[in-house]
């Protein structure tokens, strides 16, 4: 592979001018020094993907979708010893339920979406080919990190009052 320091081209090695300036290109490239364009292309070449898909899960959502799991299974461990030991069970249900929405909204959004598509096809015809607004992603975010506060304060509450 060889590469236009003038543009930023990338081509075979048989070439030796750029077609788009042409300026002269570089040397043949190493091959580690290709590996390196090759992964940074595919790097560019993901998120341009990413930023295509509306419903795309974030960093963001990853790690919130993963505590909402952690918290479930602690919540779930809690109501299950308490029961076995007679003691009151409090909120514990409802925090597992919250947890458990809020890793399901977070983690595969297509689904909360898929949901809401039944719900328009009753209003709007087309409802399939339908695409969320930017409304629906603010308030998907909201949703999902509401219901994480919830499903936390149902488990602290439960636990420590
Ligand atoms: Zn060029």
């Amino acid at each position: 592979m060889k590469i236009c320091k003038k543009c930023g081209a990338h081509y075979p090695d048989d070439k030796i001018f750029c077609l788009d300036c042409n300026e002269r290109l570089s040397d043949k490239l190493s091959a580690s020094e290709e590996q390196k364009v090759r992964a940074n292309l595919n790097e560019q070449m993901e998120q341009m993907y990413n930023k295509t898909d509306p419903l795309y899960v974030s960093k963001f959502d990853k790690t919130i979708g993963a505590l909402a799991i952690v918290c479930a299974v602690v919540a779930l461990a809690f109501l299950i010893i308490r029961h076995f030991t007679d003691q009151i069970i409090g909120f514990l249900p409802f925090a597992i339920l919250w947890f458990i929405l809020s890793a399901l909204d977070a983690l595969i959004p297509r689904l909360t979406w898929g949901l809401e598509k039944i719900r328009l096809s009753f209003f709007i015809n087309g409802a399939d080919d339908a695409e969320p607004g930017t409304l629906y992603l603010m308030g998907r975010k909201i949703s999902f990190v509401s219901m994480f506060i919830l499903g936390l304060a149902a488990l602290l509450k439960s636990l420590f009052l």
